[in-house]
C-alpha cells in the first residue's frame, strides 16, 4: 500500500495552464506561481460573469479519531462528476502548519483522491498563510505602538482584546507577558498567541467580496476597548491600509488540480470553532462562475461546519447550495456505538447500528435547512458487507439514499454511483435553502436556536455578565449579526465524550466575542483551543528530506 505522499509524487501533474483551460481559464486570467500553481486574476473574473453552476456542500457525521474522509471524499466526487460527463470544480480550504506537524496531518485528500501537488499545499503553498499572519501582526504592533508613543486613543491596557498569531502548534505561546525589558520595550501587559487558521484576519479574507469589501472589514476589526468601554478599531489605529495592502494577493484564489486533473481552487481556512470553517466566499463564487457543479467542503461535523456555511457563509454570501452530502464511515459509527479505536476491525453491526443514531440527527438537521442530502459511505479495507448494510438500511429508512464509495482506493471511478446521485439531487432544484434563524432575532435568541434545534440541547445559557454584553452589541448595532458557536466537534453537546445523540443537554454559554470585521458573533461553549499544542510523538519527527531531496513522511 502506497503512501499518500508516494501516490501524489508517481502521478504526472499537467502544467497549470491545462488546468486553466479546463476550467475556461484564458492564460490572462491567471497569473502561474511555478508549474502547478496559480492565482486566479480577480479583474478578469468581473469581466467575464456567467450562470452560477450548482454548489454541493460535503459535510459528515461528528468526527472520531477513526477519521472520517469529507477531504478525501470531496475530491473523489469531484472527479466523478467530471468522469461522468459534468463539467466540475471543486473549492477547498488551505492546510494549517499546525495539522501537519502535530497529529492530524495534511488536509489534501487522499489515497486516490487527493490534490496535488501536495507537498506545495500543505506547507507554504502561495504564501496566503504568511500574508494573512503579517496583516494580523502589523495591527498588533501598531496597537502596541500607539500605547508606547502616548495613547492618544485612550486604550485599556488591560482590555487590548486583539493578540498575535502564528501558523504553528506551539502551547508555549498561549499565554505570555509582552513588553518586559524596560520603558524602551513599551508597556508590560499580558497577551498570547492563536493559530492563523484562528486569527479574524483569516475569517475576513474568506467572506469578503472583494478587496474593498476586505478593507472596509478590516476597518471595523474590534482591537481593544477603552476604560469605559468604547471599542477602539483598526480604523481608530489607521491600520487597515496597510493590511489590505498585505493581502492583495492572498485574496486571489489558488488553482491546483486534483490527481485526475480535476480544476481546483483551494483558498483559506478559517478553524471551524473560533471561525466559520470554510474556504473564500470568493473561490466558491469562481468556481460556480466556471463549473456547473461545485464541491465544496465544511469543516468538523455538520452540527458545526455544515450549520455555519448555511447561516454565516451563504447567508452572508447570498449562496443558495443545492445538495449536500453526508459522509459517513463505518468505523466512526462504530465508534458512536461504543466501540474502542484498538476493536475497530472486528465486524460488529450492532455498533454500526447504535453508532447509526449520530448520522441520522445530521440527516435530519440538513432537512431544517431545506436542501436535500445523500449519505456517502466512505468505505475503509476493513469495512463488512453487512456493516455497509446496515448503514444503507438506517438512512434510507430515514428518507435518505446511503451511497458506498471507494474513491480513496479507485480515484474518482470509485464515486461514480455517488456522482449520479448528488447531481441528481442538485439537478432537481427541490432544494429550498432557508438559514436556521432570522437576521432580526435577538443574539442570544439565535444561540439557543442553535443549541437547541441543531445540538437538540434543553436550552443554551449564559451569566447575566455574558446577557448584558450582547445587549450592548445589539445596542451598537451588531444584533443583526449570526452567530458563530464554538464548542467541541466531537459531540453534539459540550462533552467531547458523549458520543452518539445526546439529549437533555445544557449548552452553557461561556464567553462572547464579536468578530465585527468577519461578521459575525462568537459563542464559546465549553473549552476552547485557539492555540493547540503538539502531540508526544509530533508528526514532525517522521518528516524528513529523503536521500534524493525529496519530501518524506508528509501525510
Ligand atoms: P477530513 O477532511 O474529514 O478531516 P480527510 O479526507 O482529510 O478527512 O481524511 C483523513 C485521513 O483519512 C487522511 O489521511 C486520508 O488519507 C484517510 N482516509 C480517508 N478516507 C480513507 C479510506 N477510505 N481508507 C483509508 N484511509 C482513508
Ligand atoms: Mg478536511
Amino acid at each position: 500500500m502506497l503512501s499518500d505522499i508516494e501516490i501524489s509524487r508517481a502521478a504526472t501533474l499537467q502544467p497549470i495552464q491545462a488546468i486553466a483551460d479546463r476550467a475556461g481559464l484564458p492564460l490572462q486570467a491567471i497569473e502561474p506561481y511555478g508549474r502547478h500553481k496559480a492565482k486566479l486574476d480577480l479583474d478578469w473574473l468581473a469581466a467575464n460573469p456567467a450562470p452560477a453552476g450548482k454548489l454541493i456542500l460535503v459535510t459528515a457525521i461528528n468526527p472520531t479519531p477513526a477519521g472520517e474522509g469529507k477531504t478525501t471524499t470531496s475530491v473523489g466526487l469531484a472527479d466523478a462528476l467530471n468522469r461522468t460527463g459534468r463539467k466540475t470544480m471543486l473549492a477547498l480550504r488551505e492546510p494549517s502548519l499546525g495539522p501537519c506537524f502535530g497529529t492530524k496531518g495534511g488536509a489534501t485528500g487522499g489515497g486516490h483522491a487527493q490534490v496535488v501537488p501536495m507537498e506545495d499545499i500543505n506547507l507554504h503553498f502561495t504564501g496566503d498563510f504568511h500574508a494573512i499572519t503579517s496583516a494580523h501582526n502589523l495591527l498588533a504592533a501598531m496597537i502596541d505602538n500607539h500605547i508606547h508613543w502616548g495613547n492618544k486613543l485612550g486604550i485599556d491596557v488591560r482590555r487590548v482584546v486583539w493578540r498575535r498569531v502564528l501558523d504553528m502548534n506551539d502551547r508555549a505561546l498561549r499565554d505570555i507577558v509582552q513588553g518586559v525589558g524596560g520603558v524602551a520595550n513599551g508597556y508590560p501587559r499580558e497577551s498570547g498567541f492563536d493559530i492563523t487558521v484562528a486569527s479574524e484576519v483569516m475569517a475576513i479574507l474568506c467572506l469578503a467580496n472583494d478587496l474593498h469589501d476586505l478593507e472596509a472589514r478590516l476597518a471595523r476589526v474590534v482591537v481593544a476597548y477603552t476604560s469605559d468601554r468604547r471599542p477602539i478599531t483598526a480604523a481608530d489605529l489607521k491600520a487597515s491600509g496597510a493590511m489590505a495592502v498585505l493581502l492583495a494577493q492572498a485574496i486571489k484564489p489558488n488553482l491546483v488540480q486534483t490527481l485526475e486533473g480535476t480544476p481546483a481552487l483551494i483558498h483559506g481556512g478559517p478553524f471551524a470553532n473560533i471561525a466559520h470553517g470554510c474556504n473564500s466566499v470568493i473561490a466558491t463564487r469562481a468556481a460556480l462562475q466556471l463549473a456547473d457543479y461545485v464541491v465544496t467542503e465544511a469543516g468538523f461535523g455538520a452540527d458545526l461546519g455544515a450549520e455555519k456555511f448555511f447561516d454565516i457563509k451563504c447567508r452572508q454570501a447570498g449562496l443558495a447550495p443545492g445538495a449536500v452530502v453526508i459522509v459517513a464511515t463505518v468505523r466512526a459509527l462504530k465508534m458512536n456505538g461504543g466501540v474502542a479505536k484498538a476493536d475497530l476491525a472486528h465486524e460488529d453491526v450492532a455498533a454500526v447500528e447504535r453508532g447509526a443514531v449520530n448520522l441520522v440527527r445530521h440527516i435530519e438537521n440538513i432537512r431544517q435547512f431545506g436542501v436535500p442530502a445523500v449519505v456517502a459511505i466512505n468505505h475503509f479495507g476493513t469495512d463488512t458487507a453487512a456493516e455497509v448494510a446496515a448503514i444503507e438500511r438506517c438512512a434510507t429508512a430515514h428518507g435518505t439514499a446511503a451511497i458506498l464509495c471507494r474513491h480513496w482506493a479507485e480515484g474518482g471511478a470509485g464515486a461514480e454511483a455517488l456522482a449520479d446521485a448528488v447531481a441528481a439531487l442538485a439537478d432537481k432544484d427541490a432544494g429550498q435553502f432557508t438559514p436556521l434563524y432570522d437576521d432580526e432575532l435577538s443574539l442570544f435568541d439565535k444561540i439557543n436556536t442553535v443549541a437547541t434545534r441543531i445540538y437538540r440541547a434543553e436550552r443554551a445559557t449564559a451569566s447575566p455578565a455574558i446577557h448584558a454584553q450582547l445587549e450592548r452589541w445589539q445596542a451598537a448595532g451588531h444584533g443583526h449579526l449570526p452567530v458563530c458557536m464554538a464548542k467541541t466537534q466531537y459531540s453534539f453537546s459540550t462533552d467531547p465524550l458523549q458520543l452518539g445523540a445526546p439529549t437533555g443537554h445544557v449548552v452553557p454559554v461561556r464567553e462572547v466575542r464579536l468578530a465585527a470585521g468577519a461578521g459575525f458573533v462568537v459563542a464559546i461553549c465549553g473549552e476552547l483551543m485557539t492555540m493547540p499544542g503538539l502531540p508526544r510523538t509530533p508528526a514532525a519527527e517522521h518528516i524528513g528530506l529523503g536521500p534524493d531531496g525529496s519530501i518524506a513522511g508528509l501525510s
